[in-house]
């Protein structure tokens, strides 16, 4: 499955799962969910520069278009306020950097490790979680939501994902490849879902209350 199937996955299901009743709670679901899809496949990167040379442009888009999302849903988060931005700057202290840093330590590692290794298991799952958890509570939960629905649709892959690193086991139910029709479908289908969730979580926020 490719990273923007796995980003629209993981904020439909955090939307879905947490159901959040203000707005910064569906722009958290939203960041985490979207971040926790991306985050596995992490792995990826080397794989595409070496076995699809064509492909690096099209990877090269997708990374500028992904980077554009959060960065523009980080934007928004600070903008409203009562989110993460505001969590991280009100809760400034040891465990909390020591969480964001130890997130960025994970990423280096997991760009580093064999394309669905560490980053699908789960051990790579509590470690970034935890890392998360640290880092910026409220994200916690929809970060493990995307996570874990992206190592359940890579389980589905023809090719499996090593569940138990480093144990050299690897599941699947091989029902589809990565780049088929299933692939497009659940994409467009989980984008329409999580703007209707969003939309309507949203519209059925109360109003901020004004000091
Ligand atoms: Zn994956």
């Amino acid at each position: 499955m490719l990273s923007k199937t796995h980003i629209t996955l993981g904020m439909a299901s955090a939307l879905l799962l947490t159901r959040p009743e203000t707005v910064p709670g569906v722009i958290t679901a939203i960041a985490g969910g979207a971040l926790g899809g991306w985050v596995v496949d992490v792995d990826a990167q080397n794989k595409i520069r070496r076995k699809h040379k064509h492909r690096v442009r099209e990877a090269a888009w997708i990374k500028a278009l992904c980077g554009g999302f959060f960065g523009a849903v980080l934007i928004l988060d600070g903008l409203v306020g009562d989110g993460m931005c505001r969590y991280v700057a009100d809760h400034w202290s040891l465990p909390v950097g020591a969480g964001l840093l130890a997130f960025l330590l994970l990423l280096l590692v997991g760009s580093r490790t064999e394309h669905r290794s560490f980053t699908h298991s789960l051990p790579g799952m509590a470690l970034f979680c935890g890392a998360v958890w640290f880092g910026c509570r409220p994200a916690a939960v929809p970060f493990l939501i995307g996570y874990a629905s992206h190592v359940a649709a890579d389980l589905f892959n023809v090719r499996g994902v090593q569940l138990l690193f480093p144990l050299r086991w690897f599941p699947s139910l091989k029902l589809c490849r990565a780049d088929g029709r299933a692939n497009q479908i659940l994409f467009w289908v989980t984008l329409g879902l999580s703007a209707i969730l969003a939309a309507v979580l949203i519209g059925t926020a109360p109003a901020p209350a004004h000091a």
